[in-house]
């Protein structure tokens, strides 16, 4: 049986990415982090979606001894030259909510006719403290002027993906989950496990 360590607290994250291999339950245990005792905070100190997520898979297979994978997310606007960002859960400061760093997007993006956007996922893989694999997923789409929709979160309610007339907040959930930028992520890297599973002796995860 594969152990593998998602290092998030987000149990939607983790219950996304077992919703992606069925097939596995059998072969696969996802663990989280509160069953680890002890589990340190990750940091995320790097430039980039790429370089945060490999931080913090590094640090929780370090730490736990097994194989771990970890997410960076964010929503990259091409007006604001890719801004939030990496910086996208703290834009508008470390205690404001999702209103609060909507009406800053929106503030920043005031006057602006250019309303080009993407969310970007970016999964890495590590063992042993050594990263293994990354895969990105994105999403294209628009930023719209007044936020619409109840559901998901985060940046949801302007956001408009390409081909739809509706936010991500409006849009049933089972849509949003089989378009979005984690989702495509996750199911490069559920493809990747699947394989290595398939060949497990010359990579040895357990
Ligand atoms: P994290 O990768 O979970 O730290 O997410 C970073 C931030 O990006 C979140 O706090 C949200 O503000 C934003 N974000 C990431 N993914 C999404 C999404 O699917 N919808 C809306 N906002 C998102």
């Amino acid at each position: 049986m594969l152990q593998l360590l998602a290092a998030t607290t987000n149990k939607n994250k983790i219950r996304e990415f077992m919703d992606m291999i069925p097939d596995l339950k059998e072969k696969v245990c996802i663990l989280s982090p509160d069953q680890i005792p002890g589990f340190p905070k990750l940091s995320e100190s790097g430039n980039s979606f790429e370089e945060n997520s490999a931080e913090k898979a590094c640090a929780a297979s370090r730490y736990s001894d097994m194989a771990a994978f970890a997410d960076d997310s964010g929503l990259e606007v091409r007006a604001l030259n890719g801004e939030p960002g990496i910086h996208s859960a703290r834009y508008a400061g470390e205690q404001a909510d999702d209103q609060a760093r909507i009406a800053k997007l929106l503030e920043n993006l005031k006057g602006r006719e250019d309303r080009a956007a993407r969310f970007v996922c970016v999964i890495s893989l590590a063992y042993r403290g050594n990263l293994v694999a990354q895969f990105r997923g994105e999403v294209n789409g628009r930023i719209i002027d007044t936020p619409r929709g109840a559901n998901g979160f985060g940046y949801d309610p302007v956001f408009v993906p390409e081909g739809y007339d509706r936010t991500f907040a409006e849009l049933p959930s089972e849509v949003k989950d089989s378009i979005s930028h984690r989702a495509k992520a996750f199911s490069q890297a559920a493809d990747f496990i699947r394989a290595e599973l398939s060949s497990m002796d010359d990579f040895e995860f357990e």
